[in-house]
Parts: structure tokens; C-alpha cells; sequence
């Protein structure tokens, strides 16, 4: 919340046991309200597909939602590298011991802060389309269309070094 209009960032996360881990530009407002303890309600969810019910009333989603509430925690400057280090192996393990790594000036350009988890709360929705007993007669398709998120065949770079090989972690997601 600045000057009572609330926001809503989508940003990159990491896991790092019971806290997550948010980066950004040292520039970042939502990074300085954090630094500084600010609260913060981070949401992430999963659509696994859309649930076609006789009744537009019972339209639906399945999906998996997390919602985790905390406070933010600066992250002392000889631990920002570390941390770094744990948010990039989270979101693409193997990445970081191949990478150039960062130098002093990209790092001052970089902030990681930590948000312990302090409450959460999860839901999720399954299954078929529920629907109302005197509207199972009626003459539509009902059902489920799946939906889900796959990492596709990768595209190399097109100033791309000629023989340099995919890598094994990407070659088994291909
Ligand atoms: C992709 C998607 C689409 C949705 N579409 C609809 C829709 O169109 N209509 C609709 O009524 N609902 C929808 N939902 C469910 C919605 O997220 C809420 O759970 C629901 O609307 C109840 O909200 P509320 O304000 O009454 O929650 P409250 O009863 O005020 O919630 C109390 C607490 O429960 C937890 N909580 C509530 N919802 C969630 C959640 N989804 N995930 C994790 N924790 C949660 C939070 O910690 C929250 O503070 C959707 C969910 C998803 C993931």
C-alpha cells in the first residue's frame, strides 16, 4: 500500500526453507518497502484447467493457490551473493555454476530480500463440474479442459556460439 492505493507486483520467487526469496533493482519500491519490514501478502497459483458446468453458475477452475503472509527482512550485503545464488538454483537448478557470474557493479544494482513465512494458507480445486441435480439433463458438454504449464523444445539464441550443447538441465525438460 503506498499512499492508500494498493499494489500488486508479479515478480519471480524462491523457496529458501521457511522464508521466500523476492529480487529485483535496488531501485525497486516494492523491494525498499520490504527492506524496510513492511508487511506483504504474497499469492501464487496454478491453473490446472477449466470446469465446464451445465450451469454458468457452477463454471468453474481447478487450480492450486497458496497464499503466505510476512513481514520483509533486509539481507546483509555479505549474504546477498549467497542469496543469489539460492534464488537463481530454485528457479533453474545448474544455471548458476555455468553462468558468467555477477560482477560488484551488477550486484549493487540487485537487491534480495527475504520474507519469512509467517502464516499461509493453500486451497485447491479438483474434479468434474458440480452440478445442480435438476440440471443434469441439460443438453451440453460438461467437463473438464485441462490446462497446464510445459516447457517447450528450447530456442537457441541466435548469436548463439555455433557447438555450444544444450545443457543436460535443459535437455531434460526439452
Ligand atoms: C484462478 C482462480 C480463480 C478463482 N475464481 C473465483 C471466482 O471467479 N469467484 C469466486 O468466488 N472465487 C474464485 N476463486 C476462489 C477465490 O480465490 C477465493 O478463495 C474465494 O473467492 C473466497 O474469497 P473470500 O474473499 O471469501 O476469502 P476469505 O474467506 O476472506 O479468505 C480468508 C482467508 O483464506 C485464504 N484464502 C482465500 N482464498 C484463497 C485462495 N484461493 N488461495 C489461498 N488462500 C486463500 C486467505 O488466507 C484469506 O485471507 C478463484 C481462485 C483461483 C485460484
Amino acid at each position: 500500500m503506498v499512499d492508500d492505493q494498493p499494489f500488486v507486483i508479479p515478480t519471480l520467487h524462491a523457496r529458501d526453507g521457511d522464508r521466500i526469496l523476492l529480487h529485483g533493482s535496488q531501485a525497486s519500491r516494492m523491494l525498499r518497502h520490504l527492506e524496510s519490514g513492511g508487511a506483504v501478502c504474497i499469492t501464487v497459483t496454478l491453473i490446472d484447467g477449466l470446469v465446464l458446468a451445465r450451469s454458468v453458475f457452477h463454471h468453474s477452475v481447478n487450480y492450486r493457490s497458496a497464499a503466505i503472509y510476512g513481514r520483509g527482512e533486509p539481507i546483509p550485503a555479505s549474504e546477498q551473493y549467497a542469496a543469489l545464488e539460492v534464488f537463481m538454483e530454485r528457479c533453474l537448478p545448474g544455471r548458476w555454476a555455468e553462468a558468467r557470474l555477477p560482477n560488484e557493479v551488477e550486484m549493487k544494482q540487485t537487491t534480495v530480500v527475504a520474507v519469512p513465512i509467517e502464516s499461509a494458507s493453500a486451497k485447491v480445486r479438483s474434479g468434474p463440474p458440480k452440478d445442480d441435480a435438476e440440471d443434469m439433463a441439460w443438453p451440453i458438454w460438461a467437463g473438464v479442459l485441462p490446462l497446464s504449464l510445459q516447457p517447450g523444445a528450447p530456442i537457441p539464441d541466435t548469436q548463439a556460439i555455433a557447438g555450444v550443447e544444450l545443457p543436460d538441465y535443459l535437455g531434460r525438460r526439452g
